[in-house]
């Protein structure tokens, strides 16, 4: 929000520890603010809700969802997660790019 925060931690008796936030020491900043206070209300509502929402309706984000391009056609990859004896959990990115002629990409995915 702007703000430039120090002292958040200090150290007594060779243990680091937290400081309360009103005793941290904070001044308004000289960078550019990345969030009003207003969008910090946004940003902490919506964490707050997604922190609630049935785990099972996120079960499709994965840390690379969005951002792995399948290397033969260029579309995005989607993930899967998979489950077998050998391997335990785990999870596999795939293309199930249909092109228009109906043909599918070749791309096998890992
Ligand atoms: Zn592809």
């Amino acid at each position: 929000m702007g703000y430039i925060t120090y002292g958040k931690t200090r150290s007594k008796r060779g243990q680091v520890e937290l400081v309360p936030e009103e005793e941290r020491i904070k001044v308004m900043g000289t960078h550019e603010k990345l969030k009003t206070p207003v969008e910090h209300e946004v940003i902490m509502e919506r964490l707050l809700k997604n922190r609630m929402l049935n785990p099972n309706s996120r079960r499709n984000i994965f840390p690379l969802s969005g951002l792995l391009y399948c290397e033969k056609c260029g579309f995005r990859m989607r993930f899967r997660v998979g489950e077998n004896k050998k391997q335990g959990q785990h999870w596999s990115a795939l293309c199930y790019h249909q092109y228009k002629d109906g043909s599918k990409c070749e791309q096998r995915g890992k």
